[in-house]
């Protein structure tokens, strides 16, 4: 057991290079040479590549998925007062991009798959509700005929925090593609990283395009007129190349996370103590694409140092904390079902980098630890 020598980092970040070296460096130089640093044509191809892949009419790519979501609020017509229903196991950005666009952010609870908990999400609605932004996390999309139903009984907009979730379907409908808009981020750890931040934003709205198109560009238009107060939040040109070639192998590493996550579902399903994430063919209505693999650990603390000790690197995602629980923020919503499944969140590794023998390795582990606290019980 403890003999074994093999260490499984959470996340390779080395790999992203190495793995194409070559190619990589083939794809700076060629860029580089071009001169094709800002809006060139990687970025274009980029863009309409992944529309046509998610269904989406415009495609924009932005500097991180934060300020893609922040554009798209704007670029939706959230004005200061706006409340917006998000929820609260998501990362501090889904809020921060609210905030800033003079909005009021709004948690609500997740349900028993980590995502929003449309009851909850509909009970915080109120006269000056405009928007509800469920955060599609881990890779998975929310039951969409659930949050439509809310906002079209309260005439509501959607936007979608998919910023985890890009090729995950709904009814074979990809996130980011239901509401008004939605992001995706290339941050390295995503399912399609980049070398640094990047970000984009789906919408099928004509005149939300329009508006993002300013907003990331100084709020200039084609012939250089200032149209509105802008920012400069575009994706570089170099990472849009670099992302168009990784596009390339795309669905098949989502065929790989998918197959790690049934390999664990195998390995642990039987553990009682542990609840792990839907298996990837337990709903035909869910395409998940497993950005991560989060489950609920008894013991979780006392799991994780297990694990660290066998040289597995775990997550516990956000540090921890669900976005009301930090204080800082002013937050006062009380959200008893997330306080208490926050001590219970754990994410193992899951990337692409990972080996049949590393997964089995951490099963192993996993298996160890709850077996060893069973005999501790029974003596
Ligand atoms: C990663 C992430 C973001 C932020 O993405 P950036 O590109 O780093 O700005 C927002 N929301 C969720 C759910 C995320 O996982």
């Amino acid at each position: 057991m403890s003999s074994s020598n093999r260490t499984v980092p959470f996340f390779n970040y080395p790999s992203l290079f190495v793995e194409e070296e070559a190619k990589m460096v083939e794809i700076f130089t060629d860029v580089c040479r071009r001169g094709a640093f800002i809006q060139q044509r990687d970025l274009e191809e980029f863009e309409q590549r992944l529309g046509e892949y998610v269904g989406a009419k415009h495609v924009l790519g932005i500097a991180n998925a934060t300020d893609a979501l922040h554009l798209a609020l704007r670029a939706v017509g959230i004005e200061a007062g706006d409340e917006v229903i998000f929820c609260s196991h998501t990362m501090v950005a889904t809020a921060a991009s609210i905030h800033y666009a003079g909005g009021v952010p709004v948690p609500c609870e997740c349900g028993p798959d980590h995502l929003m908990d449309p009851a909850s999400a509909e009970a915080a609605v109120t006269s000056r509700t405009k928007a509800i932004m469920p955060t599609q996390l881990n890779g998975r999309t929310a039951d969409m005929d659930a949050i439509q139903a809310i906002a079209d009984k309260h005439g509501l907009m959607i936007l979608e925090d998919s910023a985890q979730a890009l090729g995950s379907k709904f009814k074979a409908q990809c996130a980011g593609t239901f509401g008004k808009a939605g992001c995706i981020s290339f941050y390295p750890a995503k399912t399609l990283g980049c070398f640094g931040d990047g970000g984009c934003v789906f919408t099928n709205d004509d005149e939300v395009y329009h508006n993002l198109c300013l907003l990331r560009d100084h709020g200039r238009d084609a012939e250089g007129e200032v149209r509105l107060w802008g920012l400069n939040s575009r994706l570089d040109n170099l990472q849009a190349a670099i992302l168009n070639h990784k596009f390339k192998s795309y669905d098949q590493a989502i065929a790989r996370r998918r197959e790690i996550a049934s390999q664990y579902q195998e390995r642990l399903g039987a553990i009682s103590t542990l609840v792990l994430p839907p298996a990837p063919d337990s709903d035909d209505r869910h395409f998940d694409i497993f950005q991560n693999y989060e489950l609920e650990a008894e013991h979780r603390d006392q799991l994780r140092s297990h694990l660290t000790d066998r040289g597995i690197g775990t997550l516990i995602q956000w540090g921890g904390k669900a976005v009301h629980q930090f204080k800082d923020l002013g937050l006062t919503q009380s959200l008893p079902y997330t306080d208490q499944l926050f001590k219970r969140l754990l994410m193992l590794p899951l990337n692409t980098t990972l080996t049949a023998e590393d997964v089995d390795y951490i099963c192993d582990c996993i298996e160890q630890f709850y077996d060893s606290k069973t005999t501790q019980h029974a003596a």
